[in-house]
């Protein structure tokens, strides 16, 4: 099974936050560097997909849809990216 492109996972994460995704940034908890979500390799795991870290493979995000409603969840995942946050 090909894995997906992490832009696969974007649709998805447009649809629920109402924002492009793709190009947020995070640290993988598990091995620690930073990367985009457009970085991960998705694989198609019902009922969804799971994007996992490029180089441990870890399992940092997982993606389901049932009965049309999509959720996102993170795991061993940060995003950096909150604009106009400012504050940590
Ligand atoms: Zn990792």
């Amino acid at each position: 099974m090909a894995p997906l492109d992490g832009n696969a996972i974007g649709g998805p994460l447009l649809e629920l936050s109402g924002r492009e995704m793709t190009a947020a940034d995070g640290p993988c908890g598990q091995c620690g560097p930073v990367f985009q979500l457009a970085e991960l390799r998705g694989y198609a795991s019902a009922p969804g997909a799971v994007g996992r870290c490029r180089s441990r493979r870890a399992v940092v995000l997982a993606l389901t849809s049932i009965r049309g409603q999509s959720r996102v969840r993170f795991r061993q995942f940060r995003l950096l990216d909150n604009p106009g946050a400012g504050s940590s």
